[in-house]
């Protein structure tokens, strides 16, 4: 029998995460059912799958005519949330009134995994989570150790530790989300990248978002890993409890301390994991060998970096695994060159803090914006990086925010406004940006804003523009 036989748990959402933590605790004989406010198709077709397994699953408005996820079905002893479900869903609401525990996927996930279970290394920060986990796992793997990039990417986490392979240890992308449902994750070591406003609507204040992401470094046994130019995430490693002999290893794009990990020239060095006595600093790899070498990135790569040190990687892999890692598509992706004008998709750049970290990268840059501000204001971003700017084409729903932070800050710069908001309206953004370049300068994507007022998502929003650019270029070509 297993701690789970006949326990009655609630998942709520029928997502890729929900499916998952359903199968895995009804096949440890846990008495689950799903609740969801959708009840389209595709609801009703794993609503259909899951209830030959017994599983219940209630959608869309129920007799009484609330919406399921929204009742706390009677007998409910543990809830279940997948990501992404606001914390003052009438659910969870009920669920505290009643005094039931609400945990998330990756709780469960922790709590499934075997006796001999990998150990975490584990990611959360408001940008860089998926290029970090996925540079550390290539890392991982370049020495040798059987990985896997779990969490927020890739396959369920549940899935992962509950299935037949067997893995040396995995590399773990923990949302601020993910952290706030998962109370009792112990990581080998953990890194928190930086931290800027986001999700201020789901945390509630920057103290609570701080405070779910610092979760990630409670009960690390060998290392917290912090970004000595962002004091916040060192202090979250002073706030947290963890095991004797913890430590706390600082990355920084200067040369390092003592403890930490940097940069001199142009060598990406280790200061903290350093065996050979003699030495006080270990050569990693070249800035080139980062993918792309830009600064945030690089950042990210030291992070992956001390990370796999404080596993015990020797230098050798470092270098094998930067050099073998190929980011994701839409970020800080080069799309091609046209008449001497390099075009670059950093779609993913979603928020204020991932866009000033790519214009860090470019000069001069023509800035393509615009879209779902989502809250945020634009002055610091716009001031930080005015100096950089050729140009700016502005688009989408939320683009005069953006235009007057400009007059504000940057009133030389020349802006255009599209005034569009349209999926039509990147064509028109990229010629107007090839209009504004001159050979030499980047034509930057990094839109500070979500897709969603004119794109399904950021990839969408990424291809429109590697579209764009393509027309651009057979035009050209037909030109000459
Ligand atoms: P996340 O998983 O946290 O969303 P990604 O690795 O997908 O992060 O990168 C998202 C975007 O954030 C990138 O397109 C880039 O613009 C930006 N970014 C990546 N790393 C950093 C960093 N260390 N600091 C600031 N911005 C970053």
């Amino acid at each position: 029998m297993t701690p789970w036989q006949d326990r009655n748990i609630t998942v709520a959402g029928l997502g890729v995460s929900g499916i998952s933590a359903a199968r895995a605790l009804a096949g440890l004989g846990a008495v689950v059912t799903v609740v969801d406010n959708g009840d389209g198709d595709a609801h009703r077709a794993r609503a259909a799958e899951l209830a030959e397994l017994g599983i219940g699953v209630r959608l869309g408005r129920l007799e009484s005519g609330e919406r399921a996820g929204e009742v706390l079905p009677e007998g409910t002893d543990l809830v279940v949330t997948s990501p992404g479900w606001q914390p003052d869903s009438p659910l969870f609401l009920a669920a505290a009134e009643a005094g039931v525990e609400v945990v998330g996927d990756v709780e469960i996930a922790w709590q499934l995994r075997g006796e001999n279970a990998a150990p975490w290394l584990a990611i959360t920060g408001t940008n860089g989570k998926t290029t970090t986990t996925q540079m550390l796992a290539s890392i991982l793997r370049a020495a040798g150790l059987k990985t896997a990039a779990v969490g927020n990417i890739g396959t369920p986490i549940i899935d992962v530790v509950t299935g037949e392979e067997t893995y040396d240890v995995l590399a773990v992308e923990l949302s601020s989300y993910q952290l706030h449902w998962a109370p009792s994750v112990r990581a080998h070591s953990a890194a928190v990248l930086n931290l800027a406003p986001d999700h201020l609507d789901w945390h509630g204040s920057m103290e609570a978002y701080a405070a779910d992401k610092g979760r990630i470094y409670e009960g690390n046994t060998v290392a917290c890993v912090y970004n000595v130019a962002d004091p916040a995430t060192e202090r979250l490693v002073e706030e947290a409890d963890v095991e004797e002999g913890c430590r706390a290893i600082g990355f920084t794009l200067g040369a390092p301390g003592p403890s930490m990990l940097g940069v001199v020239d142009g060598i990406l060095v280790d200061r903290a994991f350093v065996q050979n006595r003699q030495k006080n600093a270990q050569e990693l790899a070249h800035v080139d060998d980062v993918n792309p070498p830009a600064p945030h990135n690089i950042a990210n790569a030291l992070a992956a970096a001390a990370l796999a040190r404080a596993f015990g990687v020797e230098p050798r892999a470092v270098r094998d695994g930067l050099r073998d890692f190929r980011p994701d598509a839409h970020r800080v992706a080069y799309v091609d060159e046209v008449d001497g004008v390099r075009y670059v998709d950093d779609s993913k750049a979603t928020n204020t803090h991932a866009a000033e970290a790519s214009l860090a990268a470019f000069e001069p840059v023509v800035w393509i914006a615009g879209g779902l501000a989502k809250g945020a204001t634009f002055d610091e971003l716009v001031r930080k990086s005015a100096k950089r700017l050729r140009g700016v084409v502005l688009m989408g729903a939320d683009r005069a925010l953006i235009a007057e932070a400009l007059a504000r800050h940057a009133p030389e710069v020349p802006v255009t406004d599209l005034e569009r908001t349209d999926t039509g309206a990147m064509l028109a953004a990229v010629r107007e940006a090839a209009r504004l370049a001159e050979p030499g300068d980047t034509v930057l994507l990094a839109p500070a804003c979500a897709s969603m007022d004119m794109f399904a998502n950021y990839n969408e929003r990424g291809d429109a523009f590697a579209g764009a650019v393509r027309e651009l270029a057979s035009g050209s070509a037909a030109d000459t």
